[in-house]
């Protein structure tokens, strides 16, 4: 289809990455800077980055998403102040190739390599040290916003600091972020040592993980939740940490290109073959796999920031029917009741929890982000009925136990849980409003959530 903006819509099937959401639209592909600056029309649409959310949040039934792909460069690097400016389509393994050999890594990344910055920014997400390097904002000094009835906005936390913090955070319903200027931090040393310490159970691993996110740069557990009988919530502690030069391979470790992840190429096994006796088979899989991290092992910065690039497999072990994860973080008070409560659940409704991992997290609350004191715990399980009722059940201990949930990670979370543990969640729709009456950028997560 032809547009005014003279690029071509072309009818596109979508998919949330865990298979939640399917819906027939219209992808747009701009490849040419002309794009950002002509005169975009006020079709509703919404900016696309990698497309690997997990909720359907870069695209609409009938709706026009527009990819940010062709936008992948490197803009400036002032080496001074470790700050580079790119285009919000690269991903993260292009930018981590080029700020390593310079010494530099972003602190604040999630765990595969070909998510967009434009996704990180937009769903301002997290890494594997929320409690001391904050969230993904915390890296952006500046974005350059496009939106067809503002045209071209440079924000800041000094520059319109109010809409600068509605967009890092926005599910991309401000309008196109185009550009962004991020701030670097120093990797000593393009090496990690890795050590996963056992520990007995959820309780004493969220105790370990308290003190470990104080001195490790990356820190988080895994909990082996597949049972809900003796051994429920046993795993280990893993922390990273730069290794001390002495200690340091005498080499340069190479950046490999992070390998092809997509909703599409996730769902390709007609079956699942996860279930409670396969579930109970990887876990104790992985538990003896990580014997060899118990003195420590090293690896290279790239494989301790994207761990799962060497685990996407296990994604795929879903099929197409899907799968669904529940994040949330709960006050450290109401960790141990969350747990319970899981337990007592799983002990009546057995169902194959095929992942839990818990980070500590810090900071305030504010607008939709996803941050605050306290633990967050993520549980993965394949789709169906029984993990759509664990889930509601889930929705509604987070309510009494002043918990959030992580709204790009669930592509069915309801509005009735959002508003109940979101206290701005009415401020950040009025304060969109504001900025957009006719409300442009739309988006099945906003449809859902009445954004
Ligand atoms: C394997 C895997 C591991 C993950 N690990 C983590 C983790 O450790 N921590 C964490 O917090 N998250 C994690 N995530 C979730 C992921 O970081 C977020 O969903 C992220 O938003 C995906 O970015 P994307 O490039 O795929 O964007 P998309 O899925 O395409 O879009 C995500 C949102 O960003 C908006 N957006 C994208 N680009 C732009 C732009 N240029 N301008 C305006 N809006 C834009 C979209 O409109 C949409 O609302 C993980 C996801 C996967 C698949």
């Amino acid at each position: 289809m032809q547009s005014r903006d003279g690029v071509p819509r072309a009818a596109h099937s979508f998919v949330s990455f865990d298979g939640g959401v399917r819906a027939r639209g219209y992808l747009q592909q701009p490849d040419r800077y002309r794009f950002w600056r002509g005169r975009l029309d006020e079709t509703p649409r919404i900016s696309r980055g990698a497309g690997l959310s997990y909720a359907g949040a870069s695209f609409l039934a009938d709706g026009l998403s527009v990819s940010h792909r062709a936008f992948d460069r490197v803009l400036d690097f002032d080496s001074g102040r470790n700050v580079v400016e790119v285009e919000t389509g690269i991903t993260l393994s292009a930018l981590h190739r080029f700020l390593s050999p310079r010494g530099l890594y972003l602190p604040v990344q999630p765990g595969h390599g070909r998510i967009s910055v434009g996704g990180c920014i937009a769903a301002d997400v997290h890494g594997k040290n929320q409690t001391r390097d904050g969230t993904f904002i915390n890296q952006v000094e500046e974005v350059t916003l496009v939106h067809p009835a503002h045209g071209t906005l440079q924000l800041s936390p000094q520059r319109d600091a109010e809409l600068f913090r509605l967009t890092c955070g926005g599910y991309g319903l401000t309008g196109h972020i185009v550009c962004a200027r991020l701030r670097a931090s120093a990797a000593p040393i393009p090496w990690v040592e890795i050590r996963a310490a056992p520990f007995a159970s959820a309780e004493e691993g969220f105790n370990h993980l308290r003190g470990a996110a104080r001195d490790a740069d990356f820190s988080y557990t895994w909990h082996d939740m597949s049972t809900a009988g003796d051994g429920f919530g046993v795993g280990f502690l893993i922390q990273g940490s730069f290794v001390p030069q002495e200690r340091a391979p005498g080499t340069t470790p190479g950046i490999a290109e992070a390998p092809v992840l997509s909703a599409d190429g996730r769902a390709r096994l007609p079956v699942p073959l996860l279930n409670r006796l396969s579930t109970r088979m990887l876990n104790s899989l992985y538990r003896w796999q990580q014997r060899s991290a118990h003195k420590g092992k090293v690896v290279a910065l790239a494989d301790a920031l994207f761990p799962t690039h060497k685990a996407q497999a296990y994604f795929q072990l879903f099929g197409a029917a899907g799968f669904r994860e529940y994040q949330a973080i709960l006050p450290y008070a109401a960790t141990a009741s969350y747990v319970d409560a899981i337990r007592s659940y799983l002990r009546q409704k057995p169902l194959p929890i095929t992942l839990s991992s818990a980070k500590t997290f810090a900071g305030s609350r504010e607008l939709l982000r996803y941050t605050g004191d306290g633990i967050s715990l993520a549980l993965n399980m394949p789709a169906g009925a029984d993990a759509d009722m664990f889930m509601e059940f889930l929705d509604q201990r987070i309510i009494e136990f002043g918990g959030i949930p992580n709204i790009i990670k669930d592509s069915r979370l309801p509005r009735a849980v959002v508003d109940a543990c979101y206290p701005d969640a009415g401020r950040f729709r009025e304060t969109l409003r504001a900025f957009d009456p006719k409300r442009l950028f739309r988006s099945d997560l906003s449809e859902r959530l009445k954004l």
